[in-house]
């Protein structure tokens, strides 16, 4: 394993591209120390008895608020690992021009070993011991699911926020990735794995850097490995799948399975559902080893689980081309220049997994503006529309069919606009990194790029603000 923890590891990526960068040494320390970290512990009645609850919350960069960032249960949650998840949201929501500073927060919590009503106290009472430090807020601080944690646990804090600040007018924004019904957004769900899908599909759409790595551009065909059938991994897979690519191999935490003749997602899912567990899928080979199937043939290996996965134990012994980091910090330090020098591309999580982060900002707008997407402007537009095609038949002299009618006139619903918007991002910010990597001889690899880009952003703040003159 590695001797480097999570957050020394974001650290050592940081100084990397801060020496690049050539901004003086105070505004480089200000933007990587994390700003406040929050330690709390409370009491929730568990069967009758009193448990201790140990949590965390950390907003690493004030830069901008409100701060941003999931909110993770997991047994082996850590002061450090929050900081370093933290961090990773600043720079993360600086590369997507997402306007916000980096939080996360934490629960030492297994969620399996609790039941439906136990998560709900946990949670609630998490909420109100932010609210007490005036830790959560529609302009303070905004978190959102990560591992372990989703729309029910996001529409739990929105309500406990709502009950402590009544009349709240855009309380609804105090939390993102809540359920639709509950003021969330269509498209929050897929996001993360949507936006990975569309990321290492730009990655792989430069024919010169594939032909680098021995690759044909485009994703048909590419064999891909996913680790983790969690959000982020199962919408990953099936857009991966639905893009042209082949899973040949998939892990969940019991145990993995793989099919060099490709594996149907949703069918592995619901094996998973029925019998509960991935292994004895019918045509895939068993390991029970879940940590092997990082090892196993594939094009392009995505990580969707946890962090320090490949570390430098296992990374000689990766195949793949092409990592995409859909985990936050899959790959240590050590891991990290291991795969470089074997001329791996890694795609880092402070870009790829940002598909997240920009919806639930779409999230938070549509919260302030307390308006669907697409609600004022959809019909107007089928109109306009219409009127264009109505021109072009009478200067034609030529009726269309209705199925052509209707796809010319087509309005936007808010899943459209979402994805859209989702899309530009991915691919804008991709051009960004690619660009710093390909001009900047400094910035090496495109981790360094990445975090170049984002410190040259969070710099430009500071310096507008003057601390720095
Ligand atoms: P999740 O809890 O929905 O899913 C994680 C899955 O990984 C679970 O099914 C779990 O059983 C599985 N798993 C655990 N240990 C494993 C192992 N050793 N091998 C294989 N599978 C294992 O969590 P998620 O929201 O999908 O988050 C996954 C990762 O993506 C985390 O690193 C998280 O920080 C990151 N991320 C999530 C989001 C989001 O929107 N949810 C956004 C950005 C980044």
């Amino acid at each position: 394993m590695s001797n480097t923890s999570f957050f020394e590891s974001v650290e050592k990526n940081f100084e990397k591209a801060a020496q690049i960068t050539g901004h003086p040494r105070g505004l480089l320390d200000q933007i990587r120390v994390c700003n406040s970290v929050y330690h709390m512990k409370f009491p929730v009645k568990i069967d009758g008895e009193f448990q201790v609850i140990e949590a965390w919350r950390v907003q690493h960069s004030h830069h901008r608020v409100p701060t941003k960032g999931g909110i993770r249960y997991d047994a082996m949650v850590n002061e450090d690992e929050v900081m370093a998840l933290a961090s990773l949201m600043t720079y993360k929501c600086a590369i997507v021009d997402v306007p916000f500073g980096g939080a996360k927060g934490g629960i030492r919590i297994n969620p399996r070993q609790f039941s439906s009503d136990q998560l709900e106290r946990i949670t609630r009472r998490y909420a109100a011991e932010l609210c007490k430090k005036n830790m959560l807020g529609p302009g303070l601080d905004v978190p959102a699911p990560d591992y372990g944690t989703g729309e029910r646990e996001m529409s739990w804090i929105v309500d406990t926020y709502m009950a402590l600040n009544p009349g709240s007018i855009d309380g609804y924004g105090c939390v993102t990735g809540k359920p639709v019904t509950q003021h969330g957004i269509n498209g929050r769900r897929e996001a993360t794995g949507l936006g990975v899908f569309f990321g290492v599909r730009e990655a792989c759409s430069f024919a010169d850097d594939m032909a680098e790595l021995g690759l044909k551009p485009g994703l048909e065909g590419k064999k891909v490995i996913v680790q983790g059938l969690g959000n982020v991994g199962y919408y990953s897979a099936k857009f991966f799948q639905d893009g042209g690519a082949t899973i040949v191999g998939i892990g969940e935490y019991e145990g993995a399975i793989y099919n060099v003749n490709g594996l149907d997602v949703d069918a592995v899912f619901n094996h998973r559902k029925s019998t509960g567990s991935i292994l004895n899928f019918p045509g895939a080979t068993n390991m029970a080893n879940t940590a092997e199937i990082l090892e196993q043939p594939c094009d392009i290996l995505i990580p969707a689980a946890l962090e320090n996965v490949i570390h430098e134990g296992n990374a000689k012994k990766i195949k793949a081309k092409i990592i995409g980091e859909a985990a936050n910090g899959p790959v240590t330090t050590e891991a990290d220049d291991i795969l470089n020098g074997m001329g791996v591309m890694i795609i880092p999580d402070m870009y790829l997994n940002a598909g997240g982060v920009t919806v639930s900002y779409f999230e938070w707008l549509k919260n302030l503006s307390h308006v669907r997407f697409g609600r004022l402007t959809k019909r107007f537009e089928q109109g306009s529309n219409m009127r264009i095609v109505d021109t072009i038949e009478e200067l034609t002299g030529k009726k269309l069919s209705q199925k052509e009618v209707d796809n010319i006139i087509k309005g936007p619903d808010e899943i459209d606009l979402v994805r859209s918007g989702l899309e530009e991002t991915m691919i804008n910010s991709y051009h960004a990194i690619r660009n710093e990597w390909k001009s900047n001889a400094a910035s090496n690899n495109l981790r360094t790029a990445a975090f170049v880009v984002a410190i040259n952003k969070i710099a430009s703040d500071y310096l507008a603000m003057g601390i720095f003159p």
